[in-house]
């Protein structure tokens, strides 16, 4: 599936790539992949919208690790709205079944 920016093109293109919302991550500091982190999961996302490439399924998955509890972005100094991000593009993924059944299914 390839992505479009929607209305999300600032925050992906303004990340700063500090990890402070890394750090604050729980889900983070007990996986250790920096693919599941907030800043991982915003570079991947912003590097497959660029180059027009297909979302790959094992990277989905990650956007279903994550509580969005909002502690990333109470730390972000540039203020970006990690939950958001993920509830919408979850919703983006949700749009080919295929995607969710995948996920949910590798994580129970
Ligand atoms: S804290 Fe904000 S600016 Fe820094 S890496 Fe995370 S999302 Fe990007
Ligand atoms: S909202 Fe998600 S990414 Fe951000 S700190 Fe909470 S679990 Fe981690």
């Amino acid at each position: 599936m390839v992505l479009q920016l929607k209305n999300y093109e600032k925050e992906l293109f303004i990340c700063a790539k500090c990890g402070y919302c890394r750090d604050s991550c729980a889900i983070w500091r007990v996986n250790g992949f920096d693919t599941v982190s907030p800043r991982g999961k915003i570079l991947l996302l912003k590097y497959f919208i660029e180059q027009k490439k297909e979302f790959p399924p094992e990277l989905i998955e990650n956007w279903y690790l994550c509580c969005t509890c909002g502690k990333c972005a109470e730390i972000c100094p540039l203020e970006i709205d990690f939950p958001e991000l993920i509830r919408t593009y979850r919703i983006e993924f949700a749009k080919n079944k295929k995607n969710i059944y995948n996920a949910l299914k590798n994580c129970a």
